[in-house]
Parts: structure tokens; C-alpha cells; sequence
């Protein structure tokens, strides 16, 4: 099976999950395809030629470890110096440019919404509201002095279930709007159920609602199932972990009860997909909704539906088809004593983050320290920012586009992705395998292509949500709900393939397969990945191959099964298709044979979509770095040809420490390989061997046959 759907350039959630209930965003953007000026055309006119010797070379020497033979280890070579100099800080599972640009992030964040937090008179309800939840949140002595009463109805309300019926209503009752297949690939909810709002598969002219696997409270079967040692001993902690906060928050035997609801987990993750299969976009299944009693019985679906919402929809597409009536059948044979329970952790283990630390700690304990390795809590400041930046996102996210996203770099940046899609046409025409037909199509789908830059054209509208200064758990609980309804009300709506998948203020990128569109958030279009003054060798290795990645995915495995419109429509011939899964073969062996323990490999099959994407971000970047020196060498800069610094700025972009258990947690989990091999990338370029002399028996070096030629 040819993995799916991985589809942003990294996946963190399962990392922020614990502290942050991952939602999407939506808003009308239109962004028209930038026009098609060469980078190379703006870099020259505007911050001056490449051989100009005020635009630096990007690349940070004094981290590199030039003791390294670049053939040897490219990322070491790269990043060694940095490695060795910097620890991963005490309260983070993973430390490198990534987490050092979110931090910065943050900070700019915090000052906007202290600003906004001072203006409690704003006329701007957007601002004040903003302002609010994070007061609100920041105020422990407040949330201290209210304990367990916030969650005291919530509590109440399943302690009354008295039925099978009202087990339904109050499964029903907590679905929310938090997972999502195929952008942001997030396939983790602690709900019996995710829904995801978006396009059917089959029906780019209208949205569904996408029925998920869920219910578990560790991030994926394996852990729940996996015979080796360090899963067994997190099975144990995890275990400890439900009790104790059951035990906090005043719940008698609540040994007993831990058991009886890891118990039921554990039947839960019997029937779960497992992560590979969950990126198979062809397991997913449409249903008529009378047709969920007989496909899933056990479940009361019509008093389900009802309290979520979502009975007067006429179709379901089922993501999990298995899971689902797995899950379902739990729902009639389980005791309703266990399923109580599980509801009652759930709700508090949904709802720590806001109440008296002892359960901030304690969740702590066992998602950041246990499950992550992360010795140290993130400063309340952090986490509070986090979550008002998810709770209203887009308020959030103007502040942030307003203040350091202007427009002069949202063109630039547009430049660059014409840029890129130009050269990535030129690799499609010259493609021998990929037939006349299907280069036409694929042709055609680079024309309907969207690219979203920075920020959507319009911002959501939160009036409908209220938010009360002082109610912390409230306002997090109003905003998922708010969340949760707005996507609901898309069944209702003409789709919009403008809509933002990713928040302004988010490092990161997202291909969005079902609109034909790319996501690049403003947050990401900042030094080191595009530094206006740094040369092209730096930004098209770092930025180009970024946008170059996202591109590239409309294109590939998963992309040759999406049309021009978004609907699941294979465009590849029979033999396009062969062709690319023999040439990726070649990938995923180079995966699976990267070992970062004894006991555990890189899964070359479950990361080969991004590492394919890798490839050819990195290849058309290279092309369109090339074609910008129209033909004359670039200068050397710090003691490096520009082919070498474009090399370097890609192994720098990938700069990465992880903790141990937490590069375990990624390689369980994670749809991309670990940062320190994507790095190493470049051992498929030709260019590359030619630009640092790499010669066998240099350990990185690939025979020309062993290189992944896809593109
Ligand atoms: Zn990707």
C-alpha cells in the first residue's frame, strides 16, 4: 500500500495534542495564481543580483562541523557545530529551527495580545475578545479558587447516563470538529469520534461531514498493542496516569475505575486502523445515514447524531470502516460503567489545562514528561498564548499578518511560488515515464493550482462567540463548540476551495489535495526559511524547496488521485503508476535502512509520500536557482560556491535535537521521516555529488541507479 496523504511539511500535533485541541480554520480566500515573474526578476531588482555583496550567503558556518565529510554525514557536516553547542531546552521534547522560529513566534504573539489584553475597552470585539481568553486563562489564582466547579455539570451529566441511550446522546454531545484526513493529517481524537467538514471525495461540489476513528487517550493503537518493553512500560504510566486524575478530581476507586477504562481503550485500539492504513484515502467509505445502523450496529446513531448535530445529513463518508462499527459494536457490549468512566476522564482530562495546577501537572506528568521526554513544563505564559491562538485563530492571526507579514514580502514570496510552479512544469515535460495523457492533465491541474500566501483573503467572523473574562474552561469549551458548529454549518454552504487549512501565525505549510491549493502561512515566510537578505543560493534551498515540497504533492502518489477539481479521480495510467512505485522503492529502502536505535528503523513505507515530496522540492528548487543565474556562476560567499551554499541552506532549514522518546513517539507516528534524514535528501541529487566531490565509500553515497529519479 502506497502511503497517503501526509500532506504539511511537518506533523506536531500529536506533540501539541496533549495541550491543544488541534483545530482547523475557515475562511473565503481567492487568491488568483501569482502572475508568473521569475524570483530570480524581483531578487535582482529588488535586494539586489546574486553576485551583489550586500545580501549575505544565509547559512550559519559557525554551525556547521566541517571536521564532517560531507559525503560522510551531510547533516552532521551541516549542523554538527550547532548540535554540539546547543541542549535541547528542559521544556521541550525537540529543539531546532523549527521550534526556535514558533518561539519567536510566540513572543511577537504575547506582545499583540498584552497589547490587545490592555485594550479591554477595544471597540474591536475581535481584539477584546482575544484579550479576554487570555486573561482569563493567565488568571491561576481565579482558576485555583473555582476547582472542579466549572466541570461539576459536565461531571453530573454522565454520572446521570442511565441508558444506552443517553450513553449515545452524551457520545454524541462531545464530537467535535478536531481531525482531519488529508491537509493537516491529524488522525488523533480522544472522542469516540472525529469529524472533519470538507469536500466529498467524490463530490468536490459540496461538503460532508468525514466520520474518524477515536476514543483513545495514547496517540495510536501501537501503543495500546505493541509487545515491546517501552510500550508496555507507558501502558503502565498511562494506566497510573488516568487514576490519578480521577483521584484529583475526587472520584472514588478510582484504581478500579483506571482499570476498567484502560481496559476499554485497549478493545478500542483492537479495532482501530492502524496509521498506515489511515492514510490509505481509498479505505474510506461513503454511507447513506439510514444505512449507519445496519453497517455499525450497537450504537444508538439516531440519539448520537441528534446530540451532535448532524442527523438531518443525508451522507457520511466513513474514514475508519472498520473502526467504526468496531467502535460501535464496544458501544452495546461494553458495561455502562466503563463507558461512564472513560466519558468522565475524558472530561477532565480534556479540560486540565484549565482548571488548578495539580491537574496541569498532572497531565504534564504523563503527555509531556512519560510520552514525550520533556523534562520541564512550558512557561504558563506559552501555553496560554497557544491556546488563545488557536481558540480564535484568525483574530489572532490578523494581528500577527497586520503587524509582520507586509505586502511587499507577500509578493515576493508569491514570485517565488510562480517561480517554482514554472519549473516544476519544465520536470513535468521532460518526464519520459508519465504518458502525453497524462502530462496534459497534470498540465492542467498546475493551471487550477491555488496558492494561499501568508494569510486568507477573508477573515472569519468571531461575533458569534462569547467570550467571558474569568471563565477559562468556558471560554475553551465555547470556542471547540464554535469551532465545531461553523464547520457544520459548510454542509450547508457552497464549498469555498479559498478555505485556510493553517493559521497565519503557524510555522508550517500545507498542501490541501480536495481544493487543489497550498497553504503558506505567514509565520513560516521568515528568516532563516526567506531571508530578503540573504542571496538565491539560500532562498531557493530553504524556502524553494519548501514551496517546491507542497507543490510537488498535487503531483504525486496521492496527487495523481486527485483531479484539477479536487474529486478522488486517478488521472495516471496504469503505468504512470508502476512507475512511480518502483522509483519510490528505491526511496523507501534508503528510509528503512536509517536506524536511530538498535530496536527501531525509519518505516521508509509509512514517510514515502514526504520523502518523495523532499526530493522534489529539492530538485525543482534547484532547477529554479539555476535558471535564476541565467547562465553565469554565482559568487563564492564564506567560502562556499553557491551550489554548495544551496545545499547547506536545505540541511540547515532541517536543523533539529529531538529527545529520544520523542523521535520514538515521531517514527510511531509521524508521516514524515525525522528531521536529521530528511536532511541527508540531498544524496539523491546529482548536483550534490558534484558540489562537495562525493566519491564511494563515503557512507552517504548512492550509486546513479540507488538515487530516487522521480521527477
Ligand atoms: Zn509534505
Amino acid at each position: 500500500m502506497i502511503p497517503q496523504a501526509r500532506n504539511s511539511l511537518w506533523y506536531r500535533q500529536a506533540q501539541t495534542a496533549y495541550a491543544l485541541n488541534v483545530r482547523s480554520l475557515k475562511v473565503n480566500s481567492d487568491l488568483r495564481k501569482p502572475a508568473g515573474i521569475l524570483l530570480a526578476a524581483f531578487l535582482m531588482a529588488e535586494i539586489g543580483c546574486n553576485t551583489a555583496p550586500r545580501l549575505s550567503s544565509g547559512i550559519d558556518v559557525a554551525g556547521m562541523d566541517k571536521t564532517v565529510v560531507p559525503g560522510d554525514d551531510f547533516n552532521l557536516y551541516a549542523n554538527g557545530g550547532w548540535m554540539k553547542a546547543t541542549p535541547i531546552p528542559a521544556d521541550k521534547a525537540s529543539f531546532g529551527i523549527f521550534t526556535v522560529l514558533a518561539d519567536d513566534t510566540r513572543k511577537k504573539l504575547l506582545a499583540l495580545i498584552q497589547e490587545s489584553a490592555k485594550g479591554a475597552s477595544s471597540t474591536d470585539g475581535d481584539i477584546r475578545k482575544v484579550g479576554d481568553f487570555y486573561s482569563s486563562f493567565m488568571d491561576e489564582s481565579a482558576i485555583e479558587a473555582k476547582g472542579i466547579a466549572p466541570l461539576k455539570p459536565k461531571l453530573d451529566g454522565i454520572a446521570g447516563i442511565k441508558s444506552r441511550q443517553d450513553l449515545a446522546r452524551a457520545i454524541g454531545s462531545e464530537l467535535r470538529a478536531d481531525v482531519d484526513a488529508l491537509n493537516n493529517t491529524n488522525f488523533e481524537t480522544p472522542n469516540l469520534f472525529g469529524v472533519w467538514v470538507t469536500q466529498g471525495l467524490a463530490d468536490p461540489s459540496r461538503s460532508y461531514p468525514y466520520l474518524m476513528q477515536g476514543g483513545l487517550g495514547m496517540p495510536d493503537r501501537d501503543y495500546y498493542l505493541s509487545a515491546s518493553p517501552h510500550m508496555a512500560e507507558l501502558r503502565k504510566q498511562y494506566q497510573a496516569h488516568i487514576q490519578a486524575m480521577l483521584q484529583l478530581a475526587g472520584f472514588d476507586k478510582a484504581s478500579e475505575r483506571a482499570a476498567r477504562i484502560f481496559a476499554l481503550e485497549t478493545k478500542m485500539a483492537g479495532v482501530h486502523a492502524t496509521r498506515v492504513e489511515s492514510e490509505d484515502v481509498h479505505t474510506a467509505v461513503s454511507w447513506k445515514r439510514e444505512e449507519l445502523g445496519s453497517k455499525a450496529p450497537g450504537l444508538d446513531w439516531t440519539s448520537l447524531l441528534t446530540a451532535a448535530g448532524l442527523n438531518d445529513v443525508p451522507v457520511f463518508y466513513i474514514w475508519h470502516p472498520k473502526a467504526v462499527p468496531g467502535l460501535s459494536k464496544l458501544a452495546a457490549t461494553e458495561s455502562l460503567d466503563a463507558w461512564k468512566d472513560w466519558l468522565a476522564f475524558h472530561t477532565v482530562e480534556d479540560a486540565a489545562p484549565f482548571l488548578p495546577k495539580a491537574f496541569v501537572d498532572e497531565r504534564f506528568n504523563f503527555y509531556g514528561k512519560a510520552l514525550s521526554g520533556i523534562p520541564e513544563q512550558r512557561p504558563r505564559w506559552q501555553r496560554g498564548m497557544d491556546y488563545t491562538s488557536n481558540a480564535l485563530g484568525e483574530a489572532v492571526g490578523k494581528l500577527y499578518a497586520q503587524k509582520y507579514f507586509p505586502a511587499e514580502t507577500k509578493a515576493k514570496v508569491q514570485a517565488m511560488v510562480a517561480d517554482l510552479i514554472a519549473a516544476f512544469g519544465k520536470r513535468i515535460d521532460a518526464l519520459t515515464w508519465m504518458s502525453p495523457n497524462t502530462k496534459s492533465q497534470a498540465k492542467a491541474k498546475l493551471t487550477t493550482l491555488k496558492v494561499g500566501v501568508g494569510y486568507p483573503d477573508h477573515w472569519l467572523d468571531y461575533s458569534g462567540l462569547e467570550i467571558v473574562p474569568g471563565d477559562a474552561l468556558g471560554n475553551d469549551q465555547r470556542a471547540q463548540l464554535f469551532e465545531y458548529r461553523r464547520q457544520l454549518a459548510k454542509l450547508h454552504q457552497p464549498v469555498d476551495r479559498g478555505e485556510w487549512w493553517m493559521t497565519p501565525q503557524t510555522v508550517n505549510a500545507v498542501n490541501l489535495p480536495l481544493q487543489n491549493a497550498l497553504n503558506f502561512p505567514a509565520a513560516i515566510i521568515q528568516p532563516p526559511y526567506f531571508d530578503a537578505n540573504a542571496d538565491a543560493a539560500h532562498n531557493y534551498g530553504s524556502m524553494g524547496a519548501i514551496i517546491g515540497h507542497e507543490i510537488s504533492h498535487s503531483f504525486d502518489d496521492q496527487g495523481s488521485q486527485f483531479d484539477a477539481e479536487g474529486r478522488l479521480a486517478n488521472w495516471w495510467t496504469k503505468e504512470d503508476l508502476e512507475h512511480f512505485k518502483a522509483a519510490g522503492e528505491v526511496l523507501a529502502a534508503q528510509f528503512d535502512a536509517y536506524k536511530p536505535f538498535p530496536d527501531l528503523a525509519v518505516n521508509g513505507h509509512q514517510t514515502l509520500s514526504e520523502n518523495i515530496a523532499d526530493v522534489a522540492g529539492l530538485l525543482v528548487a534547484y532547477d529554479a536557482y539555476r535558471l535564476s543565474l541565467h547562465g553565469s556562476p554565482d559568487a563564492v560567499k564564506d567560502g562556499f560556491t553557491g551550489d554548495q551554499r544551496f545545499f547547506i541552506s536545505f540541511a540547515q532549514s532541517w536543523r533539529e535535537k529531538v529527545r529520544d522518546e520523542e523521535l520514538r513517539r515521531e517514527i510511531a507516528t509521524d508521516g514524515h521521516a525525522p528531521a536529521q534524514f530528511r536532511a541527508q535528501t540531498v544524496r539523491n541529487l546529482d548536483g550534490w555529488y558534484d558540489a562537495f566531490q562525493v566519491r564511494p565509500p563515503q557512507k552517504l553515497y548512492l550509486a546513479p541507479e540507488n538515487r530516487a529519479r522521480i521527477w
